[in-house]
Formats: structure tokens, C-alpha cells, sequence
């Protein structure tokens, strides 16, 4: 007999998870299923699919090696449950349990799909709170509510008073909350990247990237090489090295962008956070102690722990606290489709081309790739916000609805009408050209804002801010490129905006 039914989705790879608490091996199973429709509702990039189908089999072998029961239904095309109702439906009449437990999901689709189980299965489901955030959604509601402005600044202080890291007693540690402004220099030709380690594909993994290439060779980009963490001890390994080798120069460049090094001194744990293989908690105390020991120096360590406290929690917050209106938001009107080389990155702007280059390479960019790169271009061309929402949630292993969607809706598109961000943020070439090395390889001039040479988004920066003169001119943060384009020659600010029309135009 089987008296408890224990659900585990794919991104809750946690042996701490709450549905998991109280599991009794002689009475109790642990359900998990590769489902062929969260595979396919958006055809996620291959190595996304193969991280997480690994990484859940992986989870699987090890409850099995504590002696639990685990019902697992691998993917299969043909016969293979579709949905993860169906995957439970097949569960409960296999083993007629006395009632379900399951975790919150991540997404609000699945949140609905769960609360009608109950009824439909004639049994008692049970959805606990994932403790593995910081912050419940509850919580974050009660933050929110009453207050005018969302900032993320303000919960995250909250969030540090709460958590404790980097604190001495009420203050902050180094007497400041945040320390961005040192982190954002330039990368110098003499300094390299550390070499990462690699987790050569064992032959669990090799199954899985053979069910890939067969069954999802339509999806987006490379399956191989494949060198990724898949396992909780190897997901530590690469959190060690991660504080070991990048975290003492991560604040330093953490907005610096070089041809070639797709990861620099970032982390490149998100997707192991998210799926559940590293806790947020543990990461973040494994930071601190760096700091503690005199490892890593204090600009590293807060921005490290703002990213993870601040940011992921906030975001998630949002999410939860928008749905399901904040999926439609499209506050400046955008309606433009994706243009191909989103898929191919085949442009010849050089930093969008590496940069999505890479994306399709390795399901990963880095945030400044991701924000003013990619998502400045898509604010400044004005592409239609649905379509770079389900661009984002499968081109990258990482995402998730709950974390993509406040970040293209309310980071990269001002979509929320400035809900998340206080101002958009925009950039003309300038930027890109400071922060990278991208602008050298390029067949435009970053220096030019006219004609056919000039590089695109100097002339699409303009445009955009004449278009939406309106709507910005009474923010306080824009207050300065919004004098500069009053006091701009009209002559040139109409030649520059023809250059972004007959750019668009030629956009496909
Ligand atoms: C348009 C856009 C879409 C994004 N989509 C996702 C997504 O689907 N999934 C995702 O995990 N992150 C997303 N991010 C946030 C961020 O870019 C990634 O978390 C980060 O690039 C992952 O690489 P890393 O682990 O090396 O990060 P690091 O730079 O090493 O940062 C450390 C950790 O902080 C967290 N973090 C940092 N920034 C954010 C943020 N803005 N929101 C939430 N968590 C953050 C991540 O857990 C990350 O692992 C997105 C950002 C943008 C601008
Ligand atoms: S010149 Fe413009 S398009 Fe080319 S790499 Fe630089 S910023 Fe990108």
C-alpha cells in the first residue's frame, strides 16, 4: 500500500525540498516524469532540455540509493506521458495512494494545473511553500502592498536585514547597501578569464543527449559539446570553484563584455540554482565566508549576494505578484516580430552576432549580454514582447517563466510602463563600445549615428527616445537625454531617425 504520493517537478532537485519532508521509504513513493509537453510548450535550445532530463535521472538514482521508491517516467515520444496530469493520472492508478504531495511550481500555468488535481483524482493534494526562497510569496505581497514604489533597492535591504549576510548588527557591512558604481570597469587586454572546469558527460548523460538528438533535433542550438554539472557533489565543485577562482574579481568586471569569453569571472550557476542541484542560502554564505576569510573583496561579494537575495527573490516576486496580467504587458506599444538572425545570429552587428552566437552555442549569456545587448537592441527596435518572452524562456538553461518574464517585461522592455525599472535602459553603441571589444570586429562605425555605416544603435537610441518623448519626459531619471534630445539640431535628429526607419525597414 502506498500512503503517500510524492510529485517532484524538474526544477525541484532539492533532497531538502518540502514535498520530500517526512517521507516514509516503507510507505511512500516519489513521482517524477520527463513530460513530453513542458519539453515542447516552447521548444526549448537542446542543451536545456538535456541539462534537466540528466540532472532529474540523476536525482532519481540518488533518492533510490537511499532505498526510496521513485516511479519515473522517462520521455518517450510515442506513449510517453504529455502532460504532468497524465504523468500523475498513470502514478495514482498504478499505486491507488491515500493522498499527494507536491511543491509549488515556478509557473502560474502549472500553480492552476495543480489546484484542480484534487478533484480530479478523488484524493487529497497537499502543495507546500518551496522554502528554497528566501523571501514566500506571501511575504513578498506584504512588502509589497500599501507601497508606491517597488523598488528592488528597498526589498533588498529588507532582504539583507532579514537574511543577515554581510551585516554588522542593523548596518551594512563597509557602511554601504549596494556597491555597483565599483563595479563596472572596463576589461584589460592583459587580463584573462580562468579556465573552468568541465564535467565530462557520463553514460547517463550520453542517454540522454542521444534521446535529444533524435527526438528535439528541431529545437534551438548546439547539444554538443556538453560538459555541464548534472549532480548535486558536481554542482558543489563548481560552486567551490566559482569562489575560488572568479568571485574575488566578479564585482570588478561584472558588466564587461570580451569576444571569445563567454563567461569572464561570472558565476554560471543559475541554472543549477534554479533547477534545485545548489540552494540560493548555501551560495550566498559561501560567498560571505570568502569575504570573511579575506578571499574576495567586499564589491565582489555584495554584488554576488545582491544578484541572489536582491534580484532573484524580487523578480520572483514580481511574478507571482503580476500574474497572470503581467504576461500581456506592452506599456510602449512594441509590435515588431523577432528578426531571423535571432535564431541564426547571423547580422553583421558584431555584438549581437557573438552574443547570440554564444546563446545558441551554449543555452548561456551572461546578464550584460542579455540586458544591453540583446535586450537594448529589442527595447530600441521595438520588438512585440510576447515574442522576445518566448525567445528568452528557450534559448537559455536557465529560465524559467518566473524569472524570464520579469526580466524581459519589466528590465529589458520597460513593458510594466517602469513597474520593475525607474527608467528603461537604453543605450546607444557608446556604451557597448566601453564595456567590450565587440566594436573593433564590426563592419559599422560606432562613432557614426548617420548613414549606412553608422552603427544601428546609435541612430535606433534617438529614434526611440523621440518616439517616446512623451511618456519619458516627466521622469526624473531621463531628465538629461531628454535635454540632449530637445537641443539636438532638428536637421539631425531627422537624418538619424531615417537612418533607424530605413534600418527597420530593412530588418527581416
Ligand atoms: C532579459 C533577461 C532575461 C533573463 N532571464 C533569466 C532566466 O530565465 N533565468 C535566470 O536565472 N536568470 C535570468 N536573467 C538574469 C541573469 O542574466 C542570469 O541569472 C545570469 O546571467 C546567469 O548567469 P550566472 O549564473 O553566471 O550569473 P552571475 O552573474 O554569476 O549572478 C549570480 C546569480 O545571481 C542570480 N541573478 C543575477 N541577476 C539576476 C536577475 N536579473 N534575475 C534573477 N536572478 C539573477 C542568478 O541566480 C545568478 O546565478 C535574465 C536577465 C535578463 C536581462
Ligand atoms: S559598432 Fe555597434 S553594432 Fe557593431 S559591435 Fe559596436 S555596438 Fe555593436
Amino acid at each position: 500500500m502506498t500512503r503517500t504520493l510524492r510529485f517532484l517537478l524538474g526544477d525541484q532537485l532539492s533532497r531538502s525540498i518540502a514535498s520530500l519532508d517526512g517521507l516514509d521509504p516503507t510507505l511512500d513513493v516519489v513521482v517524477m516524469a520527463e513530460v513530453g509537453e513542458e519539453a515542447t510548450y516552447v521548444p526549448h535550445h537542446k542543451k536545456k532540455i538535456a541539462f534537466l532530463f540528466s540532472a532529474m535521472r540523476h536525482f532519481a538514482d540518488e533518492l533510490r540509493g537511499e532505498g526510496i521508491a521513485v516511479d519515473y517516467a522517462a520521455f518517450a515520444e510515442a506513449g510517453g506521458p504529455s502532460s504532468l496530469t497524465e504523468a500523475l493520472r498513470r502514478a495514482v492508478e498504478r499505486h491507488r495512494p491515500e493522498r499527494i504531495v507536491v511543491t509549488e511550481p515556478g509557473e502560474w500555468r502549472v500553480l492552476q494545473v495543480m489546484r484542480d488535481w484534487s478533484e480530479l483524482f478523488g484524493c487529497p493534494v497537499e502543495i507546500r511553500e518551496d522554502r528554497r526562497f528566501l523571501c514566500s510569496t506571501e511575504a513578498f505581497a506584504r512588502w509589497a502592498e500599501g507601497r508606491k514604489d517597488l523598488r528592488m533597492e528597498f526589498f533588498y535591504r529588507e532582504m539583507r536585514r532579514r537574511t543577515g549576510y554581510l551585516m554588522r548588527g542593523r548596518d551594512p557591512e563597509g557602511g554601504a547597501w549596494n556597491f555597483d558604481k565599483e563595479n563596472r570597469k572596463a576589461l584589460p587586454a592583459s587580463l584573462d578569464a580562468p579556465p573552468r572546469p568541465s564535467f565530462a558527460p557520463d553514460e547517463t548523460t550520453r542517454l540522454v543527449l542521444a534521446l535529444v538528438a533524435r527526438d528535439f533535433a528541431e529545437h534551438f542550438g548546439d547539444l554538443e559539446p556538453f560538459d555541464y554539472p548534472v549532480t548535486r557533489a558536481d554542482a558543489l565543485k563548481a560552486l567551490d570553484w566559482f569562489v575560488e577562482n572568479a568571485l574575488p574579481l566578479y564585482g570588478d568586471y561584472q558588466d564587461a563584455m570580451r569576444q571569445g569569453e563567454p563567461l569572464l569571472f561570472h558565476s554560471n550557476l543559475s541554472a543549477l540554482i534554479n533547477c534545485g542541484l545548489l540552494l540560493p542560502a548555501e551560495c550566498c554564505r559561501r560567498a560571505e565566508d570568502a569575504f570573511h576569510a579575506g578571499h574576495a573583496p567586499l564589491n565582489a561579494v555584495e554584488g554576488f549576494i545582491r544578484q541572489i537575495v536582491g534580484w532573484r527573490e524580487y523578480v520572483r516576486g514580481i511574478y507571482w505578484l503580476k500574474m497572470p496580467d503581467y504576461a500581456a504587458e506592452n506599456a510602449l506599444g512594441a509590435d515588431r516580430p523577432l528578426p531571423a538572425f535571432f535564431w541564426t545570429a547571423e547580422t553583421d552587428m558584431n555584438c549581437l552576432r557573438k552574443a547570440i552566437g554564444e546563446t545558441k552555442a551554449n543555452a548561456y549569456a551572461h546578464h550584460i549580454q542579455r540586458l544591453m545587448v540583446i535586450g537594448n537592441f529589442c527595447l530600441l527596435a521595438g520588438l512585440d514582447p510576447r515574442a522576445v518572452q518566448e525567445w528568452y524562456l528557450l534559448v537559455y538553461h536557465d529560465a524559467y517563466e518566473w524569472v524570464e518574464m520579469p526580466n524581459v517585461v519589466g528590465m529589458i522592455l520597460f513593458a510594466d510602463g517602469g513597474l520593475l525599472a525607474s527608467k528603461p535602459y537604453a543605450a546607444s553603441g557608446a556604451y557597448i563600445d566601453r564595456m567590450s571589444d565587440y566594436c573593433n570586429g564590426c563592419r559599422y562605425d560606432v562613432k557614426q549615428r548617420v548613414g549606412p555605416d553608422a552603427c544601428p544603435f546609435n541612430p535606433l537610441y534617438w529614434d526611440f527616445l523621440a518616439r517616446h518623448r512623451k511618456r519619458f519626459a516627466g521622469n526624473r531619471r531621463m531628465a538629461m537625454m531628454i535635454a540632449t534630445l530637445d537641443r539636438m539640431d532638428p536637421a539631425q535628429l531627422a537624418a538619424m531617425r531615417a537612418t533607424a526607419d530605413a534600418f527597420l525597414t530593412a530588418l527581416r
